[in-house]
């Protein structure tokens, strides 16, 4: 599966990280995170995901840029004619061995990594979580660690 679809403005915890003992999750292929929601509106693209996509699609990097991406202040995001992703079809990505970095990291970004927001949010939204393999405190540091938008 993947996701999607995450605001530009991050909101850093400075507190106890309540995920210290780990989390259960295991994605549900529900396409949740892969649709427009509120303000969550934005599949970033790094240059590596742009690289990664070019190559999926036999295209050069610039090309796929051009054609699939737009860019906001210093970050690239896909062009979405609609408000849900372009590569989401019948609820399943289209795209996903090439799918980009904040939908290889979802639900571990830095702004769902504070108890109000998992619990109030990331928790009503999507069906994985609380599901299948222990994710360890050292694993969802290195989805933090590897958000596009750090
Ligand atoms: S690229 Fe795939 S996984 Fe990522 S938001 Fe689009 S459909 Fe979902």
């Amino acid at each position: 599966m993947a996701p999607t679809i995450k605001q530009i403005n991050l909101t850093k915890s400075a507190s106890e990280p309540f995920w210290k003992a780990g989390i259960r999750f295991e994605c549900q292929s529900t396409g949740n995170c892969c649709t427009s929601r509120g303000s969550h509106g934005f599949v970033y693209v790094t240059l590596v995901d742009r690289r990664r996509f070019a190559k999926f699609f036999k295209i050069s990097t610039l090309s796929f840029t051009r054609r699939y991406c737009e860019k906001i202040g210093d970050f690239f995001h896909l062009k979405n004619p609609k408000a849900d992703c372009r590569f989401l079809k019948d609820r399943k990505c289209s795209v996903y061995a090439a799918r980009p970095t904040q939908c290889r990291t979802w639900p571990f970004w830095p702004e769902n990594m504070n108890a109000k927001t998992w619990n109030t949010e990331v928790k009503a939204f999507c069906p994985g979580v609380g599901k299948g393999k222990l994710v360890l405190a050292s694993e969802i540091e290195t989805f933090l660690e590897q958000d596009p938008l750090n």
